[in-house]
């Protein structure tokens, strides 16, 4: 058993869109679990770290990427992407689908096809903990022709999520109905692309009316990716729906203003979630759930405890997922962070309501610390948390 305390927290960011901020100056994680908030401070630990008066939050969970093998990524090129993520905060990713694999034919998809291809996804990239983040990989681009062993496949490889983006929905309604019960029976949840054509070139068309009777889980990117339906769509969305209504950092920021505004004005935060949709022809973007949980806060007007709710309880929740939430009995994935120096912020909330940029001192994933000190991807916060038993801090 290994036990590790964090105390001398300045403030406490819970997940929980209820109530987003608690009172806690103490944490105490035993192995990979949140034994208690609050605990004595001299209680026995193994390890201790001194938070500095820093915030402690949720590790972030983006809910739309696109890995293909690893923490390699065709779309730009590039190595590494998942642990860069990591230091920008992101604690758990979830696959909205394979999709830039290279040479993949989007013509000419078939059942089997998809269905292995989110076996190999699942099976590779899914399967390891890159830079510590929980991985969810194979995400079944789903195709006409599937039927309940295809369905089965996916549950028994363990993917969580299946995705409508090359499905022509309007000419297949009631198998696509029938696809979202037959995913529901196992356990798995329904994402559907919406807005415009993306940058596969392929991908159909979806808006109000499709979502109306498709009735998917989360309906991905409403405020574009790269282009959102139109600002009656998003309304009609907003007023008759309640399924999840994701926003992403692909995004027109505009159509996120409307609908975050529509939402708060309806007291229905709670359909809000959150990811990057990268990588991707927006770019690799290891500070992209900060900037959106900025962007929602310092000019959608959402307080910042509710801004973090949102990329972190929320989107875990959609997704049907433990993590996202502090509290005792939770997984420990959790980031330690505050204002940066010159921020306008002196503490992370502020700095969030201002939209500057925090800085991130710790990742912590499972109860193990994969970030000490300092991020590789912010500026070090103001104020650097620490293990208590270090021989002097270098930043401090
Ligand atoms: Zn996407």
């Amino acid at each position: 058993m290994t036990t590790t305390l964090i105390s001398n927290i300045g403030e406490f960011f819970t997940g929980d869109l209820k109530s987003p901020e608690a009172d806690v100056s103490s944490l105490l994680i035993e192995n990979d679990q949140i034994k208690s908030l609050n605990p004595p401070t001299d209680i026995e630990c193994d390890k201790a770290i001194d938070a500095e008066r820093c915030a402690v939050l949720p590790g972030l969970v983006d809910g739309h990427i696109h890995p293909v093998f690893g923490e390699w990524t065709p779309a730009q090129d590039s190595i590494g992407w998942i642990t860069n993520y990591m230091h920008g905060g992101s604690t758990t990713m979830i696959s909205a689908g394979e999709l830039h694999t290279p040479g993949l034919d989007y013509e000419n998809l078939t059942a089997d096809l998809v269905t292995s291809l989110a076996e190999v996804a699942r099976a590779t990239t899914g399967r390891v903990r890159w830079g510590g983040v929980k991985v969810h990989a194979g995400t079944c681009l789903l195709v006409p022709g599937m039927d309940e062993s295809h369905f089965n496949r996916l549950a028994d490889a363990g993917s969580i999520l299946v995705k409508f983006i090359f499905f022509p929905l309007e000419d297949n309604k009631e198998e696509a109905i029938r696809y979202t019960a037959m995913a529901r029976e196992r356990g798995i949840r329904t994402k559907v692309h919406t807005g415009g054509v993306s940058r596969s070139g392929s991908s159909r068309v979806c808006g109000f009316d499709t979502l109306s009777w498709l009735q998917p889980d989360i309906a991905a990117h409403v405020s574009g990716g790269p282009i959102p339906m139109s600002d009656e769509d998003l309304d009609l969305l907003v007023d008759n729906t309640e399924f999840a209504l994701e926003v992403c950092s692909s995004n027109n920021y505009r159509s996120t203003y409307l609908v975050a505004n529509r939402l708060m004005e309806m007291g229905r935060l709670d359909r809000l979630t959150m990811g990057t949709d990268t990588p991707g022809g927006t770019g690799v973007i290891p500070r992209g759930m900060l900037r959106n949980i900025l962007f929602l806060s310092s000019i959608c007007e959402m307080s910042p405890g509710e801004a973090i709710a949102v990329a972190t309880g929320n989107t875990a929740k959609a997704h049907g997922l433990d993590v996202g939430i502090l509290k005792e009995g939770a997984p420990a994935d959790l980031v330690i962070a505050g204002p940066v120096k010159g921020s306008a912020g002196t503490t992370l909330g502020d700095a969030i309501a201002h939209g500057d940029l925090p800085g991130i001192s710790f990742v912590i994933i499972d109860g193990e610390v994969i970030v000490e000190t300092r991020s590789q991807q912010t500026p070090p916060p103001m104020q650097i948390a620490h293990f208590m038993d270090s021989p002097g801090c270098p930043y401090c």
